[in-house]
């Protein structure tokens, strides 16, 4: 694949060459926006294009203003030790206000320590609620001179109006299932490895590859969270429960064993685990029935959301597809 070098911020991120080119040009123009809403599925590159970005507002020679990647400034931000490029993530299951006041806004308030500009980015916006961003939204409407807000989402209908009103949008699309490939064979290819030896398995067979390709939708950091949560042999329990011995409810409490952690204190990762396998299997149904069966895949996350019991939840789950597929055929 060509890559025009001049007109991308950084030719080691793999797609968004138009969002790239857009930024870059808006910077060129002298037009680049004070806040930024980018939104698309996690795992996809957003935070990597808003810290090329940073790197092309501080960096020390930039050519042409897209950064040059070799200079102290910009290898500061690659290491993310630099003072005036801070991305910042939600500090409880939401960004509380004092975390906003405490540590975002006074970060903001703060004169540039290298001088040329500063960057925040901010990950997971759509978890700022009301009181929250409203502390927020004076610095976001009109920021100390030279600062810039990159705020990212994954489910930006769920970024608050009065965030999104104040921001410009950028939307960034799934990768190519081959430029997924490529990442994982090529630089993501140590930490894969190393997510794998951690297991008993060693390495990862075909057939898991193919999974991991099949449903990571166009995003690396997916990819690496179903290897991570070790999904693929979660999804094949599933698929095997017809013929579980002696009954597909053993089936149901291997997922549980397999899903849970030694280290989990409360069930809410065991939860997450289980909407996340639900997830799976239901990508997996619609390929084959077109969502006949969504109504029950909406009743599994609901009953989990509910706070029902893990046990009964797998329990359904295993039930629904020992049944269901032969339903579906006639
Ligand atoms: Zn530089």
């Amino acid at each position: 694949m060509p890559i025009i070098s001049d007109n991308i911020l950084d030719p080691a991120i793999a797609g968004h060459e138009r969002q790239q080119q857009d930024l870059l040009h808006a910077l060129r123009t002298s037009r680049l926006g004070h806040a930024y809403l980018f939104s698309g599925q996690s795992g996809i590159g957003k935070r990597l294009v808003a810290l090329a970005l940073a790197k092309a507002l501080v960096c020390e020679q930039p050519d042409d203003r897209a950064p040059c990647l070799r200079c102290r400034q910009c290898k500061m931000v690659e290491s993310g030790v630099h003072p005036d490029v801070q991305v910042f993530s939600r500090d409880k299951s939401v960004y509380s206000a004092e975390y906003m006041r405490e540590s975002v806004l006074d970060w903001a308030a703060r004169t540039p320590r290298e001088g040329k500009a500063k960057a925040g980015i901010l990950l997971d916006v759509e978890f700022l609620a009301n009181a929250s961003a409203n502390v927020f939204l004076k610095t976001l409407e009109e920021p100390p001179a030279g600062t810039y807000w990159f705020l990212l989402s994954g489910r930006s209908g769920h970024v608050l109006p009065t965030i999104r009103s104040r921001c410009l949008d950028v939307r960034f699309a799934p990768l190519k299932r081959d430029d997924v490939e490529r990442l994982v064979r090529g630089p993501l290819k140590g930490a894969v490895e190393t997510i794998a030896s951690e297991r008993e398995e060693s390495s990862l067979g075909t057939d898991e590859r193919e999974f991991l390709l099949d449903f990571a939708e166009g995003s690396p950091g997916r990819y690496m969270s179903l290897l991570r949560e070790d999904m693929f042999a979660a999804f094949e329990i599933v698929r095997g429960a017809a013929s579980a011995k002696p009954t597909p409810f053993d089936a149901s409490e291997k997922i549980l064993a397999h899903l849970s952690r030694a280290e989990d204190t409360t069930q809410e990762p065991l939860r997450e685990r289980l909407h996340l396998l639900i997830d799976l299997l239901e990508r997996d149904a619609h390929a084959r029935d077109g969502g006949g069966s969504s109504d029950h895949f909406r009743k599994l996350h609901g009953s989990l959301d509910a706070n029902a019991n893990p046990k009964l939840v797998a329990d359904m789950l295993v039930l629904h597809h020992c049944v269901m597929p032969r339903e579906q055929q006639t």
